[in-house]
């Protein structure tokens, strides 16, 4: 599994180990005090020298660290150890030299597995390539419903280290891990743990689709009650076959259909469980409805039993979950309802950033208007819109590699107008959403799901999002 740089041999006795921690920022600085506060000598290297980098530096120096901006390539002489931000690519010539001295690698998740107390809170793990943060989200609000004191943490953006070293006690944590922050933690062995789905995403960074798939794997690893898979994905079920687990530790599956035994899903519009049940040949307990999912489109219905499983698993009462799932709100930019105009709804999914997103997005409504584009990170479109073309009424395209997306309309969805805007400046949007209006009918959805990261045009996708709401706005003033 993965490259095989990572080693778990070194003691988690830090007390004057050289440590070099590679990379600033939201796990670095964390992981530095962390490691300075158990006495070890630390090095920092970063690659960028700017002025938040310098900051950072200053207060980590001035707790006894050595910081070295601007050179994030070199391994320290005398480095027992490397802790990494997750971020940071397998093959750069600090981890081959690392790899060469036989110095282990650790990244952010596994220093936190190794500092975690006795009495450590257990882990409820979720990855997978699309939907990780709603699923996290969703299942803290159950354990929350439940009465369980809890966080949802991780790549989320919340600092999993934090979590686990600070004051606040937990009696269990919804931790979402990427497959970067997974191919840097070969010790964690979380309670029970999701793969929600997988689609090509980040090769780039993993290398091939079988190293990605590997390091998400891993989260299986060594889980004591469930590994949940998705049914309708068998990739995820490969992933549990392969993953060395504890003695009874069970397969949990998820459909949107009517569940088998061992697995929740869908009957009638009702969430149930054929799982956690005392007899799951003859009986299931239901859940929720379809309706309490908030929204109720049928990837998020498919998070909302991976979330349910996880907290199943974990011996959560069935009522908790309904209580958790109808407390629950995504985060922005995730299929949030803008407003609805002259009978046609406008939806803001700027988060889909890739395809494997966007196809579920565009298989939630029945007849869109697609707002897409961006930057294509190495995709191709023709599967997404082969697949989606019997729901497109038209398309509206931006952004730096909008040809591509343009190229695959014209050979799987002929019949689909498009408009292909050139502007890229922040007016853009304005229009996109003035074109899209034109060619919207009451009934239709407008759908901003750019299946592409928004970076050549915009800041960040929640920017790109914010400008569509402006925009749509602005229609019905
Ligand atoms: P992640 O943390 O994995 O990026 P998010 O919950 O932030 O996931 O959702 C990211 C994007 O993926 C959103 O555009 C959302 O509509 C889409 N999405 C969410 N869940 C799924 C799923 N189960 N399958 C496919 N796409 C999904």
């Amino acid at each position: 599994m993965g490259s095989g740089q990572v080693t778990s041999s070194v003691s988690p006795e830090l007390q004057g180990k050289h440590v070099t921690v590679a990379g600033l920022g939201v796990s670095g600085v964390p992981a530095a005090r962390a490691l300075l506060a158990r006495g070890a000598r630390v090095t920092v290297v970063n690659d960028g020298d700017d002025a938040r980098s310098r900051e950072q530096a200053a207060a980590l120096e001035k707790l006894g660290a050595t910081v070295r901006l601007g050179d994030g390539a070199t391994l320290p002489e005398g480095t027992d150890l490397v802790v990494t931000a997750p971020g940071w690519q397998p093959d750069k010539p600090l981890f081959k030299a690392a790899g060469e001295a036989g110095v282990p690698v650790w990244g952010d998740v596994e220093l936190a597995w190794r500092l975690r107390g006795p009495d450590a809170a257990p882990w409820l793990a979720v990855t997978g390539t699309n939907g990780k943060t709603t699923t996290v989200q969703m299942l803290a609000s159950i354990l929350t419903a439940a009465g369980l004191r809890t966080a949802a943490v991780g790549n989320i953006g919340v600092s999993l280290l934090d979590a686990v070293l600070g004051d606040e006690e937990y009696d269990v944590l919804a931790v979402e891990l990427s497959s970067y922050q997974l191919h840097w933690a070969p010790s964690p062995r979380p309670h029970s743990a999701a793969v929600l789905n997988l689609a090509p995403d980040h090769l780039d960074w993993h290398g091939s689709m079988e190293a990605y798939a590997a390091d998400k794997g891993r989260v299986y690893e060594g889980n004591r009650v469930a590994c949940v898979y998705n049914a309708a994905d068998p990739r995820t079920e490969d992933l549990v076959r392969a993953a060395d687990v504890e003695e009874g530790c069970r397969a949990i599956g998820f459909t949107l259909g009517a569940p088998a035994p061992s697995q929740l899903g869908v009957v009638d519009g009702i969430l149930v469980d054929r799982a956690f049940v005392a007899d799951r040949h003859s009986s299931a307990q239901e859940l929720a409805e379809v309706s309490d999912v908030n929204p109720p489109a049928p990837h998020n219905v498919a998070n909302a039993l991976a979330a349910a499983a996880l907290a199943r698993a974990f011996g959560v009462p069935a009522t908790a979950v309904r209580d958790g799932l109808r407390a629950f709100s995504p985060d922005a930019h995730r299929i949030a309802h803008v407003a609805d105009v002259d009978g046609v709804a406008y939806i803001d999914d700027s988060k889909a950033t890739n395809t494997h997103a966007a196809e579920a997005s565009l298989a939630s409504y029945e007849s869109i208007v697609w707002l897409a584009g961006g930057l294509a990170k190495g995709a191709t479109f023709d599967e997404l819109v082969a697949r989606s073309a019997q729901h497109l009424r038209a398309a509206v395209l931006f952004g730096a590699d909008r040809a591509l997306i343009r190229e695959a309309l014209a050979r799987h969805a002929p019949e689909v107008p498009v408009v292909d805007l050139e502007r890229t400046d922040t007016g853009a949007m304005l229009r996109a959403v003035t074109e899209a209006k034109r060619l919207a009918r009451p009934g239709d959805t407008v759908l901003l799901a750019p299946a592409c990261a928004s970076m050549d045009m915009f800041t960040n996708y929640n920017q790109r999002g914010d400008a569509f709401a402006e925009a749509v706005r602005g229609l019905g003033a």
